[in-house]
């Protein structure tokens, strides 16, 4: 499965913290602006579904 720990991106815009590999604007996110964790961000509704579907 493609869920995995908690990601987001340092980017000053970036709204959202991501937990799939799959995920289109997750996995755009540079390797220099890739943190772990949630970063006080919303859950991406991305990632939300493909783990739903993943299930
Ligand atoms: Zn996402």
């Amino acid at each position: 499965m493609a869920i995995i720990n908690a990601f987001y991106s340092k980017h000053p815009r970036a709204q959202r913290y991501h937990t799939s590999t799959k995920c289109g604007p997750g996995s755009e996110i540079p390797k220099k602006n890739k943190m772990q964790g949630r970063g006080g961000l919303k859950h991406c509704t991305e990632c939300a579904k493909l783990n739903k579907e993943s299930r």
